[in-house]
């Protein structure tokens, strides 16, 4: 079964004065593991695609499937990674880990547990007890990964994670985030204006056209069975 699957849906925004179709037909379908790419020009509705996948934003017409089920709500399966880290600055790094558990009340020991175990194994373990403002840009994207870690989601979208920084942090941090989520085993969609980043970070790049936006062509071509 897949991840995620997305049959024919459409998003329109509607407000008092006119109505934005950003979305129309959308179709694809996302294996457990995979890692995908999105890109496209601005304001094709590469956002609105993830806050669908999310289950933030319902769909207009058609449905969004996350292990084969309808998303109601934002599906506790599904984590975010964005642009900005959304760190809590008067909280050190280890509190800012448990944000995601104690809204999810989470048991805090196991979820404790957890976040000091992922701080160990991806090179952040002497953070525990530091304040966000201490850190580089690049460390504090880690943590945000980390964060998004500390629940256990199956699927992790990531909104233009690395855009906020500098040519060299980016490259680190795009390599580190890549071998975080191969290794634990995660289905990834990642959202990027940098077509190098989205062909060596995925297994397959998906091309959104401009509003109304569709899929129109994959990298590298999925040749179907049968
Ligand atoms: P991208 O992420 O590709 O830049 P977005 O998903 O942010 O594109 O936006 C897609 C289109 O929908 C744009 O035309 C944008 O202005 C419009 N849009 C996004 N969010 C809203 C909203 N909350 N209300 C109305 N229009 C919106
Ligand atoms: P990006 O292009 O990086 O996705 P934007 O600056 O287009 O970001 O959008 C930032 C936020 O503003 C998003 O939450 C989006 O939904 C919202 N937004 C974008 N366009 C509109 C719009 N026309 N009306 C209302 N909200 C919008």
């Amino acid at each position: 079964m897949s991840a995620i699957e997305v049959q024919d849906v459409g998003l329109s925004y509607f407000t008092l004065k006119q109505e934005t179709e950003a979305l129309r037909n959308v179709r694809m379908a996302i294996e457990p593991g995979e890692f995908i790419s999105i890109v496209g020009p601005s304001g094709c509705g590469k956002s609105t695609l993830l806050y669908l996948l999310s289950g933030m934003l319902k769909p207009t017409t058609g449905r969004v499937l996350i292990d084969g089920v309808e998303t109601a709500g934002v599906s506790p399966k599904v984590g975010y990674m964005l642009q900005r880290d959304h760190l809590f600055e008067w909280r050190d790094v280890l509190s800012n880990l448990l944000v995601g558990a104690e809204i999810r009340r989470m048991n805090r020991e196991e979820a404790t547990r957890r976040a000091r175990e992922l701080l160990d194994r991806y090179g952040l373990s002497g953070f525990a007890g530091h304040s966000p403002d201490q850190l580089s840009g690049g460390m504090r994207q880690r943590v945000a990964l980390i964060r998004t870690l500390v629940t256990d989601p199956d699927i992790l979208l990531l909104d233009e994670p690395f855009s906020a920084l500098d040519y060299q942090s980016r490259l680190t941090l795009a390599e580190d985030v890549f071998h975080i989520i191969k290794d634990q085993g995660k289905t990834a969609v990642l959202v990027t204006h940098d077509i190098s980043e989205a062909i060596s970070m995925a297994d397959r790049v998906l091309v959104m056209s401009k509003r109304p936006s569709s899929i129109v062509s994959e990298y590298p071509i999925r040749f179907e069975e049968g």
